[in-house]
């Protein structure tokens, strides 16, 4: 199992990841390096983050807490709303920068970073007064990624093995009153996410839908009171027991090259 699990990180890897500030995206980074360094004992220097969100002081926070407890040096922050052009143009430095001071076998991009719009909007609530409240909406949660996607790709296309994950959502198949907007974008992003498999056969992608997480999204969710009826049963999970599981999802390797996989599917 661990040969198997070296085998697949490989000696040299680089991580990218948006929303890492906080909830579960904070929660994949701080578990994929507990698992490369105590668990499988990569070397320190083999393991390279370049995470992003809004927050400096909470990246920073990340930062000071992969040397100290991992002893990670190689993170690299780059904060700012991920729909601006400027966040974008750094992030495409960023990666090209490290492309070209590193010998990376693996390049993993994971598509975190989302926002759950208005939950106390139904339907039909959504006016011509909301056009800009749904266009920034749109380029927070589609069209950045798609840009993100397009760069990492161009970027990296020479390394050997490269995976993407989109952290995607039970939303995006099922329908919930107030979630209509988040869950039409989680299942346009799915479908992005499929032909990106579909026309690079050798990138490796994955939509992954984490179940139910205690998180402030969670929170903003749970305010909404016709919505009670999704907290009822105790499934809720916390953002590592999920983060345990895509790793192991990763690993196994055994899904389909675009398919979406639920925390619930998997053993
Ligand atoms: P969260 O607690 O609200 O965290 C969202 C993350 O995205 C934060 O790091 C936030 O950082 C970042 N972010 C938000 N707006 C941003 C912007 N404009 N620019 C850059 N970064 C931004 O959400 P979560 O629950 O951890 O959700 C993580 C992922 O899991 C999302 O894709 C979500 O759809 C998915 N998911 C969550 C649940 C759940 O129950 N929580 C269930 C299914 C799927 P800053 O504020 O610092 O920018």
């Amino acid at each position: 199992m661990s040969g198997d699990s070296k085998e697949f990180w490989g000696p040299n890897i680089l991580i990218c990841i948006t929303g890492a500030s906080r909830g579960f995206g904070r929660a994949i980074v701080k578990t994929i390096a507990e698992h490369l360094i105590e668990v499988l004992k990569m070397q320190p220097d083999n393991l390279t983050f370049l995470v992003t969100a809004r927050s400096s002081t909470l990246l920073s926070e990340l930062k000071n807490d992969l040397l100290s407890t991992f002893g990670i040096k190689n993170v690299e922050v780059i904060s700012g709303s991920i729909e601006g052009s400027d966040t974008l143009q750094n992030l495409h430095h960023s990666m090209e920068k490290l492309r070209d001071n590193n010998n990376f076998d693996h390049v993993m991009l994971i598509h975190n970073a989302a926002t759950i719009g208005d939950p106390s909007k139904k339907t039909d609530q959504y006016t011509v007064e909301n056009m800009k409240e749904l266009d920034e909406y749109a380029r927070i949660n589609m069209s950045s990624m798609i840009i993100l996607t397009g760069s990492f790709i161009k970027i990296f296309k020479r390394i050997a093995k490269v995976n993407i994950i989109n952290i995607s959502s039970l939303v995006a198949f099922q329908a919930l009153e107030g979630l209509s907007i988040y869950g039409a974008y989680k299942a346009a992003r799915d479908n992005f996410m499929k032909c990106v498999a579909h026309e690079n056969a050798s990138i490796k992608v994955l939509n992954y839908a984490p179940g139910p997480l205690q998180t402030d999204m969670l929170e903003t969710v749970r305010s909404q009171g016709y919505l009670a009826q999704l907290f009822k049963d105790g499934s809720i999970l916390t953002p590592d027991q999920s983060a345990k599981k895509m790793i192991l999802l990763l690993e196994r390797n055994t899904y389909e090259n675009g398919a979406h996989v639920d925390y619930f599917e998997l053993e």
